[in-house]
């Protein structure tokens, strides 16, 4: 499929005329063609009113139509073969095996919550009957959830497939009943153009409404901005920086209409290692972690970016093999030049604080955008005093922090900010130290680990990745696995209702065969 700089709003293309954007491969710092066409202000209005149009025709889709159609797209992006892998490796820097596993990733999601729109338990029905003889008698009361309106998602540049135009974000709202508009990210406009034509084709394919899914290039605090204030917009979907994310959120709740923002920002994932399995295995534990680290130059929103132990012979045992294992790890090319940069100056400002030792470096930078792997040490004090080590440096650097004593760990747990994940490595001799830091973790973080490394998100039902602020915007909620679509739905109380208006899920011969709370107990189908 040839590329053509083309937007897709509904099914037309478009050529954007607010300016042109060519596109970056970050390995050789070489533009490519084609130029892509920047969204004016009449793209967003454009793509908006016909989500604003498709909604309550998509919303009433039945579960199969929406189903079979989160399969055809994900149908039709993997017949892209390795045109998408090649124009993403090019875009983005990131290797062949990781792209076709992303891709893999991309396509299972979609499937996933093609299942889930077909059981059906999204729509929590739930039914109360009605009680005339009770004084004063109780309405006949139904309960179901529906799509909150058209999403607005913004494409993460740290996952150009699993979290871009058809990403995670993309097949919630979708599974959910919301059309969506994507704002494509900068860092890979002909991966976001060949997988937006894949769902644009399955939209004409499956007869839905045209307007059930855009992608619009353009300037986030332009195009991004006007999207999020459009009156049809509803909600948002967005992955990448602090600042970009809570720009997003203040513009939702200036609205004259606040709509809800569920930004992915910045997690530095903390490792706990306890004090016996440290005794048992400093040296592999130690290697173990910097494989974690460096996977995927540290572009991984659950990179480990601390590692907290008691500070003694064993806690100096893995640091010196973390040390030896990063110091041979090449340079490897990150997804921009900004990404780069800033990486680049977040290592600068770690080593420029008082206190904070230097105790590693992978090999030197190398040509294009290629980042030098860091590691460092500093004590708890020193760590709780200074907020600017809690700042996320994205990308293959850590700090390790040692602590006085176990009382000190837990204080350190305690003043952390919230994280997408919160790790513990231990033997069964940690136990007793364990069950007195997983309240804290608890507190702390969207997903607790035990012995094993933060940085791999598995797509399933059980699945959180979320936590308090400023991992995400709402702590309710994840952006990974099926329970992601809770955050594009919102609950409606039917009541008194007859049967002939009511939706299919609550009626009482429950033809959709939905298990539903009745009368206060669950009730599967027979
Ligand atoms: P970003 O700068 O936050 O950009 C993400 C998207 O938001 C882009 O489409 C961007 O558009 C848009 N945007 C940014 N600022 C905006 C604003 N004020 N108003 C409206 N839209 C805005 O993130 P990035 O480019 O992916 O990477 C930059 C940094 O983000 C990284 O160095 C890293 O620190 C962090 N990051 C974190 C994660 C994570 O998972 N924790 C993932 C990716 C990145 P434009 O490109 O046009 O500005």
């Amino acid at each position: 499929m040839q590329l053509t700089g083309e937007m897709i709003i509904g099914q037309q293309l478009v050529r954007g005329a607010a300016g042109t954007q060519l596109a970056f491969n970050p390995a050789t710092k070489a533009t490519m063609l084609p130029q892509f066409g920047q969204a004016d202000a009449a793209d967003v209005e454009r793509a908006c009113a016909l989500a604003e149009q498709a909604f309550d025709a998509y919303r009433s889709t039945t579960p199969e139509v929406r189903a079979a159609f989160l399969e055809a797209v994900a149908n039709n992006i993997d017949a892209l073969g390795a045109t998408l892998t090649e124009r993403a490796m090019a875009e983005t820097g990131l290797p062949q095996a990781r792209l076709e596993g992303e891709r893999g990733r991309t396509v299972n999601q979609l499937r996933l919550f093609a299942k889930v729109v077909r059981d059906g338990h999204w729509q929590q029905a739930t039914l109360d009957s009605a009680l005339p003889q009770r004084t004063p008698p109780r309405p006949d009361l139904r309960l179901r959830k529906i799509a909150v309106g058209p999403v607005a998602v913004f494409g993460a540049s740290n996952f150009p497939l699993a979290f871009s135009v058809a990403g995670g974000d993309t097949a919630s709202a979708l599974a959910a009943g919301c059309p969506v508009v994507v704002k494509a990210h900068g860092a890979h406009p002909g991966t976001s153009e060949l997988v937006a034509r894949a769902v644009q084709k399955a939209v004409a394919d499956s007869g839905l409404p045209e307007g059930v899914f855009s992608m619009i290039h353009g300037d986030g605090r332009t195009v991004g901005q006007a999207l999020v204030a459009h009156p049809s917009i509803k909600a948002v979907g967005f992955t990448g920086s602090r600042q970009g994310g809570t720009a997003l959120m203040r513009t939702a709740a200036a609205r004259p209409e606040p709509i809800p923002v569920y930004a992915e920002m910045s997690s530095i994932n903390p490792v706990f290692m306890l004090p016996a399995v440290l005794a048992g295995g400093a040296e592999a534990l130690g290697a173990a972690f910097v494989e974690s680290l460096t996977m995927g130059v540290g572009q991984f929103c659950t990179n480990p970016g601390l590692v907290i132990g008691v500070a003694g012979p064993d806690f100096d045992r893995f640091a010196a093999a973390a040390a030896a294992a990063l110091q041979p790890k090449g340079a490897g090319t990150m997804l921009t030049a900004g990404i780069h940069s800033a990486y680049q100056s977040g290592v600068g400002r770690l080593s420029q604080v008082d206190g904070v030792q230097v105790l590693a470096t992978g090999q030197q930078e190398g040509a294009g955008c290629a980042a030098q792997a860091a590691l460092f040490r500093v004590d708890a004090e020193t760590f709780l005093a200074s907020h600017a080590l809690q700042e996320e440096v994205f990308g293959p650097a850590s700090l390790l922090i040692a602590c006085r004593d176990e009382a000190e760990v837990l204080r350190l747990a305690a003043g952390l900010e919230g994280q997408l994940t919160a790790t513990v490595h231990c033997t069964a001799d940690d136990h007793g130290f364990a069950a007195k830091l997983l309240p804290t973790l608890e507190r702390k973080a969207g997903r607790v680990l035990f012995n094993g490394f933060p940085t791999g998100v598995e797509v399933c039902h059980a699945m959180v990745h979320g936590g308090p602020f400023p991992a995400t915007s709402d702590t309710r909620t994840t952006s990974v696995g099926a329970m992601a679509i809770e955050r594009f739905l919102r609950p409606v109380s039917y009541q008194n209702v007859p049967q002939a208006l009511l939706p299919a899920a609550l009626r009482d011969d429950n033809p959709l065969r939905l298990a539903r709370i009745v009368d206060g107990e669950l009730r599967t189908a027979i």
